[in-house]
């Protein structure tokens, strides 16, 4: 049952550490029993998908996007997440603070590091992120908050692999953060782990967990 699972999660999470309920794929019946259990934070990974829920779902849900976004939908999406949390390029950063300064808003992103050996090809590597900050390109922001990190461990059955991508992904942010020349504020979210390895997430730092299949069952592409 989704409530239940969302319920044990509730339960079962240590301080500090947020569900963000993945819902990419189910439909909005689903969503709602999640969210009559309680749960607020959600994740989609299509624009189209989520601009079509969003109008049939309470209005204190907190969107999240998590999937690659095209440029071409940015505009489509500024303005209706709580963080979009896939920024993977700076030509994407830019134009989620273009568009946001357009819109009037300020967008709350993660950006995404990219450390696991094959998958994605999305993000950018610790050294890329490190080096952003260092040469302070975030100053030119003026719409958009860089609240912290998401990224993903490598697709294998190996924990340790799992584990050494998890603190990796830390290990990039804490560099980030304990920068004080850098003069970040809010700079805080790692998030990081899901379905199938968020207890070692957990574990190496996660402060958000995007769980969809343990919560909604599998998803039918
Ligand atoms: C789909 C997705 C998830 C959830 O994956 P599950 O294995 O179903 O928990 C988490 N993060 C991202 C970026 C996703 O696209």
């Amino acid at each position: 049952m989704i409530s239940d699972e969302i319920k044990r999660f509730h339960d079962e999470l240590p301080q500090g550490v947020e569900l963000v309920a993945v819902s990419k794929f189910h439909p909005c019946e689903s969503i709602m029993e999640a969210y009559n259990a309680g749960q607020r934070i959600f994740g989609e990974s299509r624009v189209q998908e989520f601009l079509a829920k969003i109008p049939q779902l309470p209005a204190d849900i907190e969107w999240h996007f998590i999937g690659h976004l095209q440029t071409n939908k940015v505009k489509m999406l500024v303005g209706k997440t709580a963080m979009i949390q896939s920024v993977d390029s700076l030509r994407l950063l830019k134009l989620i603070d273009d568009e946001s300064r357009k819109a009037g808003v300020t967008t709350r992103c993660l950006v995404q590091v990219h450390v696991a050996q094959e998958e994605t090809k999305f993000g950018f590597s610790p050294e890329e992120l490190i080096e952003y900050f260092e040469s302070r390109g975030f100053e030119s922001l003026t719409n958009t908050q860089i609240c912290g990190v998401m990224g993903m461990a490598s697709n294998t059955d190996d924990e340790a692999r799992i584990r050494a991508d998890f603190k990796q992904i830390a290990d990039t942010f804490k560099t980030i953060r304990d920068n004080e020349s850098l003069g970040l504020q809010g700079f805080e979210v790692i998030s990081m782990g899901m379905s199938g390895d968020y207890h070692i997430a957990i574990e190496e730092g996660s402060t958000h967990i995007r769980v969809g299949t343990t919560i909604f069952g599998n998803r039918n592409y």
